[in-house]
């Protein structure tokens, strides 16, 4: 027999045709070890099988079987289906158990699937007209006539793979058992091991082919452990990396941090107060800063960024501050303007569309510049840049942040989230940086009811609404229409706008959407913080940023179709002020699924379970994007939630980075 290693290149096995290896090559699999890392996205346990149901389920049954009909039916002449009744057992005939399966606009089916043939099913049966169905359910072929591998595909648990275009499932199964079989044990090691007790050929063996299905789970976790170790490595070598560089010493001056602080009408928090000093002390140290502020929306972090800033500015260095978009990079300018302007510090805005000096009258740069992306494209703008902060650091690439950073010499950094972010991720993808926390909202805060309302009656919104305006608040209607372009979306939302004129005829309700100008959107803006409009209809737009203290009601159309993280963005527009707010949200949504999300907000205006919940739902990919550094080639996201397991990562990288010195 022959043996393989891990590094061997697929395209040199000898037993694998060449179209094989071209679907191979071309789902990125290069090598054998490439294909054993793929691991299975599910198993069936195929020494047993389910009884043939006699009911339609929500569940998936897995099924073994024989074709005992086949054939095209057509509906209405048109669209053809191609219907298969299995029967259980191996016999051919006719008997109780059966149950039909169909493929619609699959005309391939009928080429691979034959009366006599013996399938395994995957589905779930519904019930059509008192018939048992499956719809397109997963299959295959176990005994066509044809000369096959069986004991790979019966008779034990098998897995299943995420497809590769060009192989069929079966295939690629008996490939990687064929691999398996061949390996070289030694030529498997990793570069470190993760468990001396236990080989890493048999976790490949017994995450592929388990004997019970506890094996999996072991060696599910080996791998994990494996990729997560790695992960550790590469942050402390980044982290390493970074603080052998030299840094600035600033922060030496306090004057204007102080005046600003007189200036304040309120006292900071005692959370905002405990990172202000988090950042002195990084600000003063000859080490960069690569800190991390997180505090739920609303809960200040302008003010300690503000500080941050004055810190700088004291020390005679500019601040470059990045916000994702340009409604927040316009409401930071703001807020930075009206405190700074007092204390006659030089303040300029650059977005794509708008550039702006503050007070039109200096002759010398900005000591701070509030900006968008645009911030990186700018020459110029910067002589000595000694600190970047960027706000809602997940929605910037690694990249990105890099460049702007790479505009000054080596600039303190602070990077700033809403999106509370579990200790699990800190310690592993944000582990190169120092983390300070806003646990704390400002006192004297209107407390926020949140409704989840199925199929609001337009009349019922529409009096709470008119009730609200009378008694002088104002609102945020909010429409989502994910699935549409710009363009749709803003004509959608630019005809709900009108229908809202005509109920709210006394108040002005005015529209703000993705495909305005900045200065259209930035007016629209100016008149609602002013009151010269009682009603803001908006897309998304408004998600971050914005800060109307006396808007106290928002209603989320379709609600369903935010994330959670987002909906919780949306909702801290509310409830900035002294005044009772309510968030209602509207679904026409039925699945258990989606009221389960929406009653999670409902139940809770804590960002940081908020966010748990939202990573159990959805999984960090899509809840912290996956520009994020490492997490998009993730293969164990699942395992960033395993407290014990980063733990022993840790400990592991540890180890391995004391033995390297
Ligand atoms: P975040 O950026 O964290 O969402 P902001 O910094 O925009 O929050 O602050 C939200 C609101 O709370 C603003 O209206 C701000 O003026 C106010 N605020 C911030 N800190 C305090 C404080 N210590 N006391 C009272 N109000 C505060
Ligand atoms: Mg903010």
């Amino acid at each position: 027999m022959e043996t393989w290693a891990g590094n061997d290149v697929i395209a040199e096995i000898g037993a694998l045709a060449p179209k094989e290896v071209i679907a191979l090559t071309s789902a990125a699999v290069e090598t054998v070890a490439d294909l054993l890392d793929r691991v299975p996205k599910r198993y069936e346990d195929r020494r047993r099988f389910d009884a043939f149901p006699t009911q339609a389920s929500t569940e998936a049954v897995c099924l073994r079987g024989t074709v005992v009909d086949a054939g095209r039916r057509f509906f209405g002449g048109r669209k053809g289906v191609y219907e298969v009744v299995i029967q259980a057992g191996n016999e051919v005939g006719f008997g109780e158990n059966s149950i039909t399966c169909r493929w619609f606009n699959a005309p391939y089916i009928s080429k691979i699937l034959a009366v006599g043939h013996e399938i395994i099913l995957y589905g779930k049966p519904k019930d059509v007209n008192g018939k048992l169905v499956v719809d397109h359910p997963e299959f295959e072929v176990i005994k066509d006539g044809e000369q096959s591998r069986e004991s790979v595909h019966v008779e034990r648990i098998v897995p299943v793979y995420k497809n590769i275009s060009g192989i069929a499932q079966r295939r690629l199964r008996e490939i990687v058992f064929l691999l398996l079989e061949g390996m070289n044990a030694d030529s498997v090691n990793g570069e470190f091991s993760v468990d001396e007790s236990y080989p890493r050929i048999d976790a490949y063996r017994e995450v592929h082919f388990p004997k019970e299905m506890e094996q999996v789970e072991a060696a599910r976790r080996y791998f994990a452990l494996e990729e997560f170790v790695r992960l550790q490595l590469e942050v402390a070598r980044r982290r390493k990396k970074y603080h052998q560089q030299k840094g600035r010493m600033q922060a030496q001056k306090m004057h204007l941090l102080t005046e600003f602080y007189q200036s304040l009408p309120f006292d900071l928090t005692d959370a905002q107060k405990r990172c202000v000093k988090e950042i002195i002390h990084d600000m003063r140290s000859s080490l960069p800063m690569n800190r991390m502020l997180q505090g739920d929306v609303g809960s200040g972090k302008t003010f300690v960024a503000l500080c941050a800033a004055l810190l700088a500015i004291d020390s005679g260095a500019q601040v470059a501050l990045m916000a994702p978009t340009q409604i927040l990079a316009e409401q930071h300018y703001l807020t930075f303007r009206q405190w700074l302007d007092p204390l006659e510090v030089r303040v300029g805005l650059t977005t794509s569309d708008r550039e702006e000096q503050g007070e039109m009258s200096w002759s010398k740069k900005p000591q701070i510049v509030i900006g968008t992306h645009a911030l990186l494209y700018g020459e110029n703008t910067f002589d000595d840049l000694g600190l970047v902060i960027i706000d809602e650091q997940h929605k910037f690439g690694v990249e990105q942040r890099g460049r702007l950073v790479r505009k000054g010499v080596m600039p303190d950094v602070l990077v700033m989230t809403a999106t509370p972010i579990p200790r699990t991720l800190t310690l592993t993808i944000y582990g190169d940086l120092d983390v300070s926390v806003i646990d704390e909202l400002p006192k004297g805060r209107g407390k926020i009811i949140t409704g989840v309302r199925p199929k609001a009656k337009v009349s019922d919104v529409t009096k709470f609404l008119k009730e609200k305006l009378s008694e002088g608040r104002q609102a945020y209607i909010v429409y989502p229409l994910v699935e549409e372009s710009e363009s749709l979306k803003a004509g959608a939302a630019s005809v709900e706008h009108e229908k809202w004129q005509k109920r709210l005829g006394a108040y002005e309700v005015s529209l703000v959407h993705g495909k305005m100008s900045a200065d259209e959107k930035e007016q629209v803006m100016k008149d609602f913080r002013e009151n010269s409009s009682q009603v803001l209809v908006s897309t998304s737009v408004i998600e971050v940023g914005v800060d109307v203290p006396n808007a106290s009601v928002m209603v989320i159309y379709d609600a369903e179709r935010f994330g959670l993280s987002q909906l919780h963005q949306l909702r801290g527009r509310i409830g900035r002020g002294e005044h009772k707010s309510y968030c209602i949200l509207v679904t026409n949504a039925k699945n258990p699924e989606a009221l389960e999300k929406l009653q999670v907000l409902a139940d809770t205006i804590d960002g940081f379970k908020i966010s748990e919940a939202d990573l159990k739902m959805r999984g960090p990919g899509d809840v912290l994007g996956t520009d994020q550094s490492g997490l998009a080639d993730m293969r164990f996201i699942e395992y960033l939630a395993d407290v014990d397991l980063i733990r022993e990562a840790r400990r592991l990288a540890e180890e391995i980075l004391n033995n390297e010195q």
